[in-house]
């Protein structure tokens, strides 16, 4: 079985994370999060947070629904788009740009419906179900459209990013948050995309979770403080290396490529601290991380520069987990011109602030910590580090005997006065299952209450990744767990 099949058979198991509507055959592209998936998302979220948001951060929390105008104004109602192509016969409907790929080994990136008809064309392409003739390729318009108001009379979309939010409320809380450049707004919340073919379980979703943030600047005076990262080296991908097929990693220092394949600080620093985040924060290894120089071909015409951090997904690749892209004053100014309201800003002189954006996914870095901590030995288990781990710590009654499950209530009790709700109690099984179930979801501590315990008020703490097991007094117990989450994040 691949480690994907068995990651997804734990995620129902234990219902940490299933499919929406499971019991009507589900909804394609759309997965409910039970409490263990939650845990986790909110702590990817907390550290997240503590280790980006600085003092000149500002968070907002917008509308998932959007006017029309804001995205015609974007760019999104007519740009935001797929190619798909139909069959004739069975009416299977396929993105044509992946369908190349797939069958016939192209690059298609960034090619026109025209191109693409003609490979299409050209190399005969059919049906790979049943063989037959496809359709003209179409652009699919990705957003799904809704309507507002009892006369179902107003044009709406649910928004396919959160950043355009923080490109309306700017002038907003530039003026009301009393910000001077740089400064940045953040937003952590859902997006909506009507992908054509969702797969891959969390890699493509109609229904995400995106960490964005907006980082305002003055281009001729970034005042980034650039400094402290300009020796830390990342690994790029180069679009060199692309051209040529090789796709081999060169780690550069941040000061080398200043000027040169990066044209802001503030995008040099944010991909900085990005790759110190992966691998310092989330433990992810630094092998399976890398920076695509986005082509020229697939970057926005209005960018000046987009880098994707890739994971390397066993069985299924590089892919994206976080977008980098230099929006330059776009967004402001195209806003500006739509709405009628002047966004530029007043310092030195008169101008429109420069934009350079991080845009986490927050599922496919989920999906990324499945695969990196999934491990194997009698039976699998997440090496999570313990501040992402969904419970700390659980208590088990080694035996289910009154004065044994009184005496593990009272350790709950304690332990829970520090640690809340990252306790839990169990005395459902044999104390074997117990540890087995604790492990699969990636507890890091158990703690067993036995006899001896009755006695002398020690305890039995079990190491999950090395199933080391020792005798602790509560106090012990309460000095390791807090040790292995009082970590300094600051990047
Ligand atoms: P983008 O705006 O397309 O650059 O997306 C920013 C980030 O959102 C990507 O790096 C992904 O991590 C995530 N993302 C984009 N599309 C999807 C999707 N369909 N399902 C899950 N995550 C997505």
């Amino acid at each position: 079985m691949e480690t994907l099949e068995k990651i997804i058979n734990v995620c129902l198991r234990r219902g940490i994370i299933f499919p929406t509507a499971e019991i009507y055959g589900s909804l394609s592209g759309f997965y409910e999060f039970g409490e263990i998936g939650k845990r986790i998302k909110d702590k990817l979220i907390k550290v997240w947070k503590d280790f980006f948001v600085e003092e000149n951060f500002v968070e907002i929390e917008g509308s998932l629904i959007l006017p029309k105008e804001v995205l015609d104004a974007s760019g999104h109602t007519k740009s935001f788009v797929d190619p798909i192509t139909k069959c004739k016969k069975c009416q299977t409907i396929f993105r044509a740009d992946n369908l190349i790929e797939e069958k016939l080994s192209i690059k298609v990136e960034g090619k026109s419906v025209e191109e693409l008809n003609k490979i299409i064309k050209e190399k005969n392409l059919k049906c790979p179900k049943c063989g037959n003739e496809l359709e003209d390729v179409k652009e699919f318009n990705l957003m799904f459209k809704t309507f507002v108001g009892p006369l179902a009379k107003e044009e709406a979309f649910l928004r396919p990013e959160t950043a355009q939010n923080i490109f309306i409320s700017f002038k907003r809380i530039y003026k009301a948050y009393r910000k001077k450049l740089p400064f940045a707004i953040y937003q952590i919340g859902y997006s909506f995309r009507n992908e054509i073919s969702p797969r891959q379980f969390l890699i493509r979703l109609r229904f995400f979770t995106q960490a964005e943030i907006e980082m305002f600047f003055n281009p001729e005076n970034e005042n980034c403080p650039i400094e402290k990262y300009l020796e830390v080296e990342i690994p790029i991908l180069t679009r060199e290396e692309q051209r040529n097929g090789r796709n081999e990693i060169k780690w550069f220092k941040v000061k080398d490529l200043l000027n040169n394949l990066i044209k802001s600080k503030w995008q040099a620093y944010f991909l900085a601290k990005e790759f110190l985040f992966f691998t310092e924060v989330l433990k992810i290894s630094k092998d399976r991380l890398r920076f695509r120089h986005v082509l020229e071909e697939e970057t926005p015409f209005y960018s000046a520069g987009n880098f994707d951090l890739e994971y390397y997904f066993e069985e299924i690749g590089w892919k994206e987990i976080v977008g980098n892209a230099y929006r330059t004053d776009y967004d402001l100014s195209t806003h500006s011109k739509h709405s009628k309201e002047d966004l530029s800003i007043q310092e030195e002189k008169k101008f429109i602030p420069h934009v350079v954006e991080p845009s986490f996914g927050i599922e496919r870095i989920i999906l990324a910590l499945l695969f990196e901590n999934y491990k194997e030995r009698e039976w699998s288990y997440f090496s999570f580090p313990p501040y992402l781990s969904p419970y700390l710590i659980a208590v088990f009654p080694l035996v289910k005997k009154d004065e044994i499950i009184n005496k593990a209530k009272e350790v709950y009790e304690k332990l829970k006065k520090i640690f809340g709700r990252d306790v839990i109690f169990d005395f459902s099984d044999s104390i074997g299952k117990l540890y087995a179930r604790a492990d699969e979801i990636g507890i890091p501590f158990a703690v067993t209450v036995d006899y001896q315990s009755l006695k002398d008020d020690t305890f039995t703490i079990r190491y999950r990744d090395t199933k080391e097991q020792k005798r602790a007094s509560i106090e012990e117990i309460i000095k390791i767990v807090e040790n292995s989450i009082n970590v300094d994040f600051k990047g």
